[in-house]
């Protein structure tokens, strides 16, 4: 039989803005919601004991003013007791399995959502945003809507819908009394108001107060030995403890805030019970209400503000989640770079064409053309901050250029999908980064599918086997956080022995070696030399006596492009390189007299 299912328009509408606030699966979503009607029938199966009691306690009263002598068998009582005891295990038991399953469920789909939305994000992105901000989204405030997934939208929703529905059952019974339950509603309705606009703006501003203060720890932490050795260490304290006394003024004065609404919403909601005492002693004095009726109100009322009163405080909590919710929002809807995945380039040549770029306001290059031949090795060289790094950058399309164009081959590779492109870089900087992991492992990362003896060859040809034969588990030696037992030398061959297995057409490397010993910098030098025959190469050089044997140098200054040509010609030109290298020259005679 074909599945039909009757949705409401309200449920459908739930359904898209839970999906829509929460980023949640359109199956998570239907689920939650669930276990809030789940929650409705548990709450609603929770107010039957109170009809019973009222039975009782009427029944008992009538036999003591002798009104009555009947009353339902003791089998009656014990079965319904059991009946209701039995629809209560059973709503309770189906609520707590969706709305935890699902949150769970729902909390590591995210997580691994956000993780991937990350890899996928351009450089531009992570570049502009604080990295503890982002480690933040990924675990505070996917455990903060975790939260309010497991538990208070389905006590919202649970909560609000039995108490509604009660009072509704309860009208047909009697209209004044049921009024009296339900005037205080609306003035909870609008405390609950007033504190999500108090509240949202607050939570903000903690949050950003927070970010402050694990960014101060971090540096703190990072910086500890600079900062021992000097005398600012006091200072730097002093002000870390300052940002710490400005978060908790901010966090007290939030709990007092959402403390306050809640429970001002509470006592709202106590007078409504006050107005049921007394408009139901008045009623049933004039005689217009029997006794079971002013008793079923009276206990029913107590009753019944326990799930609003949940639902009042479940809703603070998505309120506080909203905060939350918009940055997991924010970061999922940023616009990815988009591009072919099919890449068949005439050849391998990089060209810059009228390049301009910015990574705020100002332009940081300005007008670069010029084209890196395969097979050929072109140098960049400037002075620090003349733009050499971003070049490299614009050419992996780490960052899309905000004027001109960057062609693979005569590709744009803004039309390149950037994965696809990746595929066909190697790096080799500076900063390489390692894993905690063994060495092996490390230089796997060039190309997964690699067998033992292509990550022998890769590192024999990159200079590491006879360090790594000197390790004591030799390849299986892991090499700790960011690989803290090797030597920077020894880290950037690592590096070098993953762009051999890698094998890609193009090559951007960071050629300096300034803090490395000389022993490790020639066998360094041994291993590029390697590397990058027959490929693409664009070299940010550092050390110009190492780059004089190169196709072209392109010499920038202040992010424009200077001159263009070999070491002769530049020499020749006397220009900004002439300088330059006469300068390095000079330095290189240098010594302690
Ligand atoms: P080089 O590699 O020649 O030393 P860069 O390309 O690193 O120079 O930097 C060029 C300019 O861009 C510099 O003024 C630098 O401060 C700025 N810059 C580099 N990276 C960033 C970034 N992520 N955000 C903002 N500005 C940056």
């Amino acid at each position: 039989m074909k599945n039909t299912r009757v949705i409401f328009h309200g449920e459908l509408e739930s359904n898209i803005m839970l999906k829509r606030i929460y980023r949640i699966s359109e199956g998570g979503s239907w689920n939650i919601l669930k276990s809030g009607l789940y929650m409705c029938l548990f709450n609603l199966a929770t107010l039957l004991p109170v009809l019973l009691l009222a039975m009782v306690a009427n029944e008992m009263m009538k036999r003591y003013f002798g009104l009555t002598h009947e009353s339902m068998p003791l089998w009656g009582y014990w079965g319904t007791a059991f009946l209701l005891l039995f629809a209560i295990y059973f709503t309770y038991r189906i609520t707590y399995r969706k709305k935890y399953l699902t949150s769970t469920q729902e909390d590591m789909r995210l997580r691994m959502e956000i993780a991937d939305k990350i890899r996928r994000l351009p450089l531009s992105y992570i570049g502009r945003h604080d990295l503890s901000d982002l480690a933040s989204t990924v675990m505070d405030d996917v455990a903060t809507v975790e939260l309010a997934l497991s538990t208070s939208v389905a006590e919202f929703v649970g909560g609000l819908l039995s108490g509604l529905t009660a009072i509704v059952i309860l009208a047909f019974y009697n209209r004044k009394l049921a009024g009296s339950l339900a005037v205080c509603l609306p003035l909870v309705v609008i405390a609950m108001s007033l504190c999500r606009i108090i509240s949202e703006g607050t939570n903000k501003r903690n949050r950003e107060k927070k970010l402050d203060i694990s960014d101060g720890i971090q540096e703190y932490l990072e910086n500890i030995k600079v900062l021992r050795s000097s005398e600012t260490i006091k200072n730097y304290q002093n002000r870390l403890s300052a940002t710490i006394k400005r978060v908790l003024s901010g966090l007290v004065l939030y709990e007092f805030l959402s403390g306050f609404m809640i429970s001002l919403s509470h006592n709202i909601m106590r007078i409504g019970l006050g107005l049921v005492i007394v408009s139901g002693s008045t009623l049933l004095i004039s005689g217009e209400i029997s006794l079971f009726t002013f008793l079923l109100f009276l206990l029913v009322a107590v009753r019944i503000y326990e799930p609003l009163t949940k639902a009042c405080e479940s809703l603070g909590v998505m309120i506080s989640s909203l905060v939350s919710a918009g940055r997991i929002r924010d970061l999922m809807d940023y616009p990815e770079q988009q591009g072919s995945e099919m890449l068949q380039p005439e050849s391998f040549d990089i060209s810059f064409d009228h390049v301009s770029f910015a990574y705020n306001k100002e332009d940081v290059l300005h007008d670069v053309s010029f084209t890196a031949k395969q097979g050929k090795i072109t140098a960049l060289v400037g002075p620090s901050g003349c733009g050499k790094s971003t070049l490299c950058r614009l050419a992996a399309r780490f960052w899309d250029v905000n004027r001109g164009s960057v062609f693979l081959g005569g590709i744009n590779i803004n039309k390149i999908n950037p994965d696809t492109l990746l595929m066909n870089y190697s790096f080799v900087f500076q900063d390489v980064v390692l894993f905690n992991d063994t060495i092996y492992n490390n230089i796997k990362i060039g190309k997964e599918s690699a067998t033992y003896e292509e990550i022998l060859t890769a590192a024999k040809l990159a200079c590491c086997d006879e360090f790594i034969d000197r390790l004591p588990q030799g390849y299986n030696t892991v090499i700790g956080e960011n690989g803290m037992i090797l030597s920077g030398g020894e880290r950037q061959r690592l590096s070098i022995a993953r762009a051999f297995l890698k094998d890609a057409p193009v090559i951007l490397l960071d050629e300096s070696t300034a803090s490395i010993d000389p022993e490790n910098e020639t066998k360094i030098q041994k291993a590029i030399g390697r590397l990058i025959k027959d490929r693409t190469v664009l070299i940010i050089a550092h050390k110009l006596r190492s780059i004089v044997a190169c196709d072209k140098i392109v010499v920038l200054n202040e992010g424009k492009l200077i001159e263009v040509g070999t070491h002769e010609e530049l020499m020749q030109k006397g220009s900004l390189y002439y300088h330059l290298y006469s300068l390095q020259n000079e330095s290189l005679e240098w010594k302690v007299k």
